[in-house]
């Protein structure tokens, strides 16, 4: 059976499974739908001519009944598949069925032909044969695009009728009519296979090119998914899932300047490094994590937050600036600073965040995460959980601080940098003990600057050791000149404090200056220590194993002093400016007392700097205090000056009469 319908289809045109071969069957039963209406009517309306005229001619035949009952159910059928999309094997079925029917149509006919012989006289037979020719040649053109079935019934019914027309013929121009009619059969035949050619040539170029279109889209779409897929990856963090920095600048450049001005805030994690150093990197992650959703669960609608890497987040607010902006800092700070649990630990992180306003006519809109970036800076070196707002102050020391970076990168500028020194008295005798270096830096464009604005700067661009070895140097060769033997205190910073061959160091240069030891005082603040306690300890005791004399400069300045003060050994205390300063007021005093008596109480003595006025001098004569240096005792001076000095102070009542 199956090779009898394979055998059938392969005759028929509808065997192939390859995706042409079945787009040609769906396209060939579409294009035969619509025309199907049309045939059936016009065999019906044929059948029924046929049966009237016979009728007519007062023969009451019912032979067409049963075939015209047949048509009209297959008619009904087409009418209601008028607009039915045959797909697929559901095609070639259907396509079967028509096949099938247009045999059973010329078979039909041929059967009615026959019985008709018997019934009608042979000039009425005859033309019933030319009709049945014509018949199915019209058939056969309306069945072009399945030409399998135009065949079918040419072969079944159009060539036998006219043959049978031409042989059998009772009258001449009926036998001419069927010659001719046998002749249209046979040229519709070779019609079918042409139009069939050019049908099937149109319907597979067609297909192909659908297909290369479809093909097209397809890779098209592919690659949008792809582009998709890569601009989310590379817009998003991986960590937390939020945007990326990239994505939050984006948002920046691409904000709706409408609404009023925006504000860009940077927060800073205090205190993440040891939480991933002391718990895992998977801790910190999940700190990360942690805070990202904290961030999301405050954001509204209006605001776009984001991690721009590390431990640093950023947010966008639309349309809040001003006062609103910063009471949402203030609270994200809040937020953020509450423990976190972290697998078993309860971990605790601060945070501090920079604001900055960006204008709605602001055309540089990186311009503001620049700002709010400085402003990070500036909160951070404040402490934890602050907020800052930039401001054009803040730009300014910036401005200035990047000019006296660049200024340091210039080779040789140690040698721009100068020394003036600074004397310091014992304020019994009014001697010059020691005097204090002091670095100096008059700058052609920036002008004079502080050593408190360049020194750490130096420190950050690790160039403070070249330049203190160099400031030492020359230190050393004015000290060595100072008739009177005074001491030079030098100021030693925060990284050479706490550097591990810090005091070698500087040993190396005392030694190679041929400088006494003894004669030499480092300076040096808590603050500085701070960095690195261990290693500010180890230098220290070097330097004084060797000789040098260790002070600590800003006495009462910081936080930890006593501490300190017991954990180390300081041959002098030097106390802080702002305590002398404050001594006016009868609490100043009483402080002020207070700290000369703790160093009375260690046994270390003192020295009170910015000492601006007589009455200072008496009162820190009066509460026992050993040194003092200040502007009313003496500024700082040129190498000169102080050499010329040195030598005055070796008579006192004089250097006391020019003080007083
Ligand atoms: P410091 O060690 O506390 O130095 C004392 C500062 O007070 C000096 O400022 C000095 O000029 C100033 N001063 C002295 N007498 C008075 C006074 O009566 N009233 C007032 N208001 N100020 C007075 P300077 O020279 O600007 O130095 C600032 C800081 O820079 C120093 O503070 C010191 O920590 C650091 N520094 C200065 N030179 C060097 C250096 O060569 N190396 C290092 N590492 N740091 C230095
Ligand atoms: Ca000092
Ligand atoms: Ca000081």
């Amino acid at each position: 059976m199956n090779n009898f319908q394979s055998w059938v289809d392969r005759w028929v045109g509808l065997s192939g499974h390859s995706p042409e071969a079945v787009a040609l069957i769906e396209e060939r039963i579409a294009a035969l739908r619509p025309r199907m209406i049309w045939l059936y009517l016009l065999i019906i309306l044929y059948l029924l001519g046929v049966e009237l005229s016979l009728r007519n001619m007062g023969m009451k035949t019912w032979n067409a009944v049963p075939m015209v009952v047949l048509l009209v159910v297959r008619l009904v059928y087409w009418v209601r598949h008028r607009r039915t999309i045959f797909l697929g094997e559901h095609a070639r079925d259907e396509l079967r069925r028509v096949a099938f029917g247009a045999l059973a149509i010329g078979v039909g006919y041929l059967i009615l032909l026959a019985v008709g012989a018997t019934q009608t006289d042979a000039v009425t037979w005859q033309m019933l044969l030319l009709s049945g020719a014509v018949c199915a040649i019209a058939a056969a053109q309306t069945l072009s695009v399945f030409p399998a079935s135009g065949r079918i019934i040419l072969l079944v019914l159009g060539l036998p009728t006219s043959l049978m027309a031409m042989f059998c013929s009772a009258n001449i121009i009926a036998g001419v009519v069927g010659f001719n009619l046998a002749l249209c059969s046979g040229v519709s035949l070779y019609l079918l296979n042409l139009q069939d050619h050019s049908f099937r040539r149109h319907i597979v170029l067609r297909h192909r090119s659908d297909a290369d279109t479809k093909r097209a889209e397809r890779a098209e779409q592919v690659a949008l998914n792809e582009r998709r897929l890569a601009k989310a990856a590379a817009d998003t963090d991986f960590l937390t899932g939020l945007p990326n920095r990239r994505a939050f600048l984006t948002a920046v450049e691409r904000r709706d300047c409408t609404a009023g001005d925006d504000t860009v805030l940077i927060l800073d994690l205090d205190g993440f490094k040891p939480v991933n150093d002391t718990l895992g990197h998977a801790a910190g992650d999940e700190l990360l994590k942690q805070v990202g959703n904290r961030l999301l669960s405050l954001v509204t609608p209006n605001m776009f937050v984001a991690r721009l890497g590390g431990d640093e987040f950023a947010l966008l607010l639309s349309g809040i600036s001003g006062k609103g902006a910063l009471a949402f800092a203030d609270n994200i700070v809040a937020v953020l600073g509450e423990p976190y649990n972290i697998g078993s630990s309860t971990v605790g992180v601060a945070s501090c965040c920079g604001v900055a306003t960006l204008a709605s006519d602001c055309d540089d809109p990186t311009q503001a995460m620049r700002e709010a970036d400085l402003a990070l800076y500036r909160a951070k070196s404040k402490g934890r959980g602050i907020v800052e707002q930039y401001d054009n102050r803040l730009g300014e020391e910036v401005r200035r601080r990047s000019q006296i970076e660049r200024a340091l990168r210039n080779p040789g500028v140690e040698e721009d940098i100068d020394l003036v020194f600074q004397p310091i008295f014992t304020l019994r005798t009014m001697r010059i003990e020691a005097f204090e270096a002091l670095a100096r830096w008059s700058h052609p464009t920036l002008g004079e600057l502080s050593p408190s604005d360049f020194i750490p700067i130096t420190e950050q661009m690790q160039l403070v050791e070249r330049l203190t070895e160099n400031l030492l140097v020359r230190a050393l060769v004015h000290a060595r000149r100072w008739r009177g033997r005074q001491r030079l205190s030098f100021n030693l910073s925060a990284v050479q404090l706490c550097s591990p061959g810090g005091a070698t160091r500087v040993l190396d240069v005392v030694t190679a200056s041929d400088f006494n030891p003894s004669r030499l005082q480092i300076e040096v603040t808590e603050t500085a220590m701070m960095n690195d306690i261990e290693a500010a300890r180890r230098n220290l005791s070097l330097l004084r194993e060797a000789g040098v004399k260790v002070v600590l400069d800003d006495f009462g300045a910081g936080y930890a002093s006593i501490g300190y003060l017991r954990e180390m050994q300081f041959d002098e205390l030097k106390i802080d400016g702002s305590l002398v300063e404050a001594s006016g007021t009868p609490h100043g005093a009483a402080l002020l007392r207070g700290v000369i008596d703790l160093a009375r109480a260690l046994g270390t003595p003192c020295v009170a700097e910015h000492v601006e006025s007589i009455d200072q001098v008496n009162l820190l004569r009066k509460l026992g205090c050993d040194y003092g240096q200040g502007f009313w005792l003496g500024r700082p001076e040129t190498g000169a000056i102080a050499e010329a000095l040195s030598r005055l102070s070796l008579e006192p009542s004089r250097n006391w009469r020019r003080a007083g």
